[in-house]
């Protein structure tokens, strides 16, 4: 979102967002589960004792155990974007879930 066309209404109140709003940017996290359970075997080899950093320095599988689905270019279109006025985020509740499906039927709509 860099030009004034990309621009758009407040995903809460479909006001105007004025020229300061707030851009809510999100996504689902995901954990490899082989890792944890590796990570845990580790664990429990050391005793339960060793430091974090240490028993994940004896795990292979710990690179990439945790993707933040908005990093990864091939996971992008999980992130959940949403723009808020000024008088929104300072004056009302938000419901998150109801924003994002908000969001996520425009961006559908738009890409039909
Ligand atoms: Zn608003």
């Amino acid at each position: 979102m860099k030009n004034l066309a990309d621009l758009r209404p407040c995903d809460n109140c479909d006001g105007p967002v004025g020229l300061q709003f707030y851009l809510l940017r999100w996504s689902i996290v995901v954990v490899r589960r082989e890792a944890v359970e590796q990570m845990m075997g580790m664990s429990q080899f050391f005793g339960h004792r060793a430091p974090m950093a240490l028993v994940e320095n004896f795990s292979p599988a710990m690179t990439d155990a945790v993707t933040v689905a908005m990093d990864d270019p091939m996971f992008k279109n999980l992130m959940i974007e949403v723009v808020i006025c000024h008088d929104c985020h300072n004056n009302t509740s938000i419901d998150l879930p109801r924003l994002a499906e908000k969001t996520h039927a425009r961006r559908h709509q738009l890409d039909t």
